[in-house]
């Protein structure tokens, strides 16, 4: 009976769904075997495609790309067996040479767990250049994946696989189904017609609305189907994606309709390439429909500002092969709000003159969240807000490393000291990491040598960025004398958040100040590799802020600075928090 009503739904892409894991009463004689085998470590992405490799989310594919599957793929779009395949499958590695031919290797992830074992049968050397032209149509630098892939081996190695584990997932585990269970429970609704959703970003009302117009359109049910490998580098995490999903899916859709389950996939921005093989995907999760928008799976714009795919490329490529794919394409029109009769319409219906209303993500960002501004209900549903807020406090809630660097006298902590006070003044908690005090705790014992001052910075910079991440303010003040070790803390901290505040007081001006009599003492050679006499400083290139001391007071220059955090809405001015009362 359960076996008749999965027959309702599309078989598999190829027919049969692949299925690499190993029988269960096999595994501990396996896995003590592969123990002993010598092991490949494999990036987060080739962790990504074993797993859906494994439980047939690629089916017919059943292994890494050999090379005549490889080529034809960059060429045709298809495997040497002629199947449809759009988007390459390869497992690059950096060693080629050290793997033997038809030897079993062990395949572990990141962390060295286990996750199965390869025969290779195949080493063959692949080209960034040809890859990126033909796979993604471009070799513009800017292609997230082009990027990313100049880290990959020159090597990509094949064969039969097998699986031992899938990779552990701790998160949201009753919506990480394979395709067999979304099958069976998709099944289990008793409709033939499933219209599957892909989506890497958060749903708004508009995405309900065409989702639900879709699903009502085919008569189906909705496979609600967000990819949560890996997505475009600055996407919002798939953690606070997720709840936005469930919040809807509880909310908003009736049950009988919808099924939410993730998708492990490691997504390539390819665009219509990539819209074709999320249709091979989604068929072999039994969705015989699939939404397709515009701009699908697109990266944005290349380095000359120009889109890498042209908005409907996807759609017609997809077209193109629906017969072949056994899916029907719902293309999905532009939908827009119209404010004066509260509903949403296509693009193409809207007459003359009518009003509409949009927001974009940027706008979401910059005028919404990073405001404290709550998205208005026409276009996010209140459950989704909240979560987006949780996840996006106002900048005033977020963590920002006001990082000084200067001579060692420059005026760097009696600076910080007068902003500290500014900032205490408006309401921000926040931690001074001043170098003379971080030297007598995190760094006791660290001398003046080129390591010791990177180590001294690092661990600066390691616990600014802990500060920040959990929305702290955090002000540092070290001579920091080295650029490429202040351009490592501003990477840990992460750029839109660090203000490099170069304190530029001349050396003799330093000198003639002396506070503590170091300088005449570094003259006469009693300190050793002393910034600015016996040792260089790098000024930044292209700091937040110069502040200059001879002209101005530590009161002018903390002023300077505060104004800059307030620009940037790190902190609330008089005017914005009166009106907040
Ligand atoms: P650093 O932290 O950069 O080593 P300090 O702030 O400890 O430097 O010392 C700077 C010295 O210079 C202090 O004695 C301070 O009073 C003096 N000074 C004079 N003018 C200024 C100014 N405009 N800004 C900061 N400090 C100044
Ligand atoms: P860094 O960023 O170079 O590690 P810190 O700000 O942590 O510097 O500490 C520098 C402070 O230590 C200076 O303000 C100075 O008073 C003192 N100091 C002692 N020896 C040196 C030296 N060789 N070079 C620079 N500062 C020194």
């Amino acid at each position: 009976m359960a076996q008749s009503t999965v027959d309702v739904l599309v078989p598999p892409h190829g027919g049969v769904l692949v299925d690499l894991l190993a029988p269960e009463g096999a595994l501990t004689e396996l896995k003590a075997a592969a123990s002993r085998l010598p092991s490949i470590q494999l990036s987060d992405r080739s962790v990504c495609d074993l797993e859906l490799l494994a439980t047939g989310a690629f089916s017919p594919l059943d292994r890494f790309m050999a090379q005549a599957d490889y080529q034809r793929v960059l060429g045709e779009m298809r495997l040497s067996n002629g199947h449809l395949f759009p988007i390459p499958v390869t497992l690059p590695v950096e060693d080629g040479g050290a793997i033997k031919l038809d030897t079993e290797v062990a395949l572990r992830d990141a962390k060295n767990n286990l996750l199965g074992t390869m025969i290779v049968e195949e080493a063959y050397v692949w080209d960034r250049e040809e890859f990126a032209r033909q796979a993604l149509g471009s070799t513009d630098a800017k292609h997230p994946l082009l990027a990313e892939s100049r880290r990959w081996g020159p090597v990509n190695l094949s064969g039969k696989l097998t699986v031992l584990r899938l990779p552990a997932h701790h998160d949201f585990h009753a919506l990480r189904l394979t395709p067999a269970q979304v099958r069976s429970r998709l099944a289990a609704f008793g409709r033939r017609n499933v219209v599957a959703f892909q989506t890497r970003n958060p749903m708004h009302r508009v995405h309900e609305e065409l989702t639900k117009r879709a699903s009502r359109a085919v008569d189906g049910v909705l496979l609600l189907h967000p990819s949560v490998g890996m997505t475009k580098p600055g996407d919002v995490d798939h953690y606070t994606r997720v709840r936005t999903y469930q919040a809807l899916a509880r909310h908003h859709y009736a049950p009988d309709r919808i099924l939410l389950s993730l998708l492990p996939l490691a997504m390539r921005m390819a665009g219509p390439r990539e819209a074709v093989w999320h249709a091979i995907i989604r068929r072999n999760h039994g969705a015989n429909h699939f939404i397709v928008g515009r701009d699908h799976a697109g990266p944005g714009n290349d380095s000359t500002g120009k889109p890498f795919y042209g908005p409907y490329d996807a759609q017609e490529l997809v077209t193109q092969h629906e017969r072949e794919l056994g899916i029907t394409m719902v293309p999905f029109h532009e939908l827009t709000y119209l404010p004066d009769e509260d509903r949403y319409e296509e693009g193409s219906k809207i007459k003359a003159g009518v009003r509409t209303a949009t927001i974009s993500g940027t706008q979401v960002r910059d005028d919404y969240l990073n405001r404290g501004r709550p998205l208005p209900e026409w276009f996010t549903r209140p459950e989704v807000a909240k979560i987006l807020a949780q996840a996006y406090p106002p900048r005033a809630q977020q963590g920002a490393c006001v990082w000084f660097t200067g001579l060692s006298g420059a005026g760097k902590s009696t600076t910080a000291d007068v902003l500290t006070a500014l900032l205490l003044e408006r309401g921000r908690q926040m931690t001074v990491l001043d170098g003379d005090v971080v030297r007598t705790m995190l760094s006791k014992g660290l001398g003046f040598s080129r390591e010791d001052r990177d180590l001294n910075i690092r661990r600066i910079g390691f616990v600014a960025a802990e500060i920040v991440r959990h929305g702290g303010l955090v002000i540092c003040a070290a001579v920091s004398p080295y650029r490429a070790t202040r351009d490592e803390a501003r990477a840990m901290v992460g750029g839109d958040r660090f203000v490099e505040v170069f304190v530029d007081t001349p050396l003799e001006e330093c000198e003639r100040r002396d506070i503590k009599g170091i300088y005449a003492q570094a003259r006469r050679g009693e300190i050793k590799n002393f910034t600015g006499i016996s040792d260089p400083y790098e000024p930044p290139l292209k700091p937040e802020i110069t502040l200059t001391t001879v002209e101005r007071t530590p009161e002018d220059n903390a002023k300077a600075i505060l104004g800059y955090l307030l620009g940037q809405g790190f902190v609330v001015s008089d005017e914005d928090a009166d009106a907040a009362d």
